[in-house]
């Protein structure tokens, strides 16, 4: 079982990697969008436990500050993997069981590590790209374009009429708990526009004013969740049977089986209550 700290530090403070050059503090291991971690009662390194730190110094990636510690994440090699004491883990299996912050930190780590893993080699002319100093970005040394991690911007609408929330069931999930509507904006697209048009997309009904609520990002792998409350305007519910399986209508005080409080759609329902109240 996991360690869980007190969370009163529990805060990722993402810095300029200019100014940080010591490798030294918590390192996040990863490998192949798994977390490498030591023995079963943590989640991240002490740099002064791992056998060997300085061979590993060839893709260190700078991740910000927690719990007053440099942070670095380090992508691992099978062979590397296999030499370490360690297990590997999921991080979709600690949602809600760990602090935000941490939660922020190994997500992080795993996104900056897969975006590594995937810019080794140039996509436009399939040279080898080397890290670009002192820069998030990878740098062909062919034809010189530079790739930085990329962000896959997502929208989150909770659909409200008075005291009632609109609350769908995704085809694919395999527990019956219903949810706000979700999905990618489209290039082009702004935030409100992909709210408007999801929602029409995936339930046939119009939106009114939007209302913006806040964001998360979401290392599954590299969402960022941008929630808005969606005063419904007019239509009667259909379900476009691609992505939802069931739409319906909740009042506030007859809620089904909702997401937790750990993800942004557990959060908007949450305080669309606390509004109604
Ligand atoms: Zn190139």
């Amino acid at each position: 079982m996991i360690t869980l700290q007190d969370s009163s530090d529990d805060q990722l403070i993402i810095v300029d990697p200019r100014q940080v050059s010591r490798f030294d503090g918590y390192v996040v291991l990863t490998h192949e969008g798994k977390l490498v971690v030591p023995g079963s009662t943590d989640l991240y390194w002490r740099h002064s436990d791992l056998p060997d730190a300085g061979d590993f110094h060839h893709m260190v990636h700078h991740l910000g500050i927690y719990r007053n510690h440099g942070c670095y994440s380090v992508e691992l090699t099978r062979k590397e993997v296999e030499g370490l004491d360690a297990s590997t883990v999921s991080l979709r299996d600690f949602l809600g069981q760990i602090p935000e912050g941490l939660f922020r930190l190994l997500g992080r780590a795993l996104q900056i590590n897969e975006w590594y893993r995937g810019h080794r080699y140039c996509g436009y002319c399939g040279e080898p790209t080397r890290l670009l100093e002192g820069e998030r970005a990878m740098t062909c040394s062919s034809c010189g374009v530079a790739c930085y991690p990329r962000l896959s911007p997502c929208i989150m609408a909770l659909l409200i009429r008075g005291n009632e929330c609109l609350l769908a069931r995704n085809k694919q999930w395999t527990r019956p708990f219903f949810s706000a509507l979700a999905g990618f904006i489209e290039p082009g697209e702004s935030a409100e526009q992909a709210v408007r048009r999801e929602v029409m997309e995936e339930v046939g009904l119009e939106v009114g004013r939007l209302e913006y609520f806040r964001s998360q990002p979401w290392p599954f792998p590299g969402q960022l969740m941008i929630g808005f409350f969606a005063e419904y305007a007019r239509g009667e519910i259909r379900v476009d049977d691609i992505e939802i399986a069931e739409a319906r209508w909740f009042r506030v005080d007859r809620l089904p089986s909702i997401p937790g409080e750990f993800a942004l759609s557990g959060q908007l329902i949450r305080a669309f209550v606390d509004r109604c109240r």
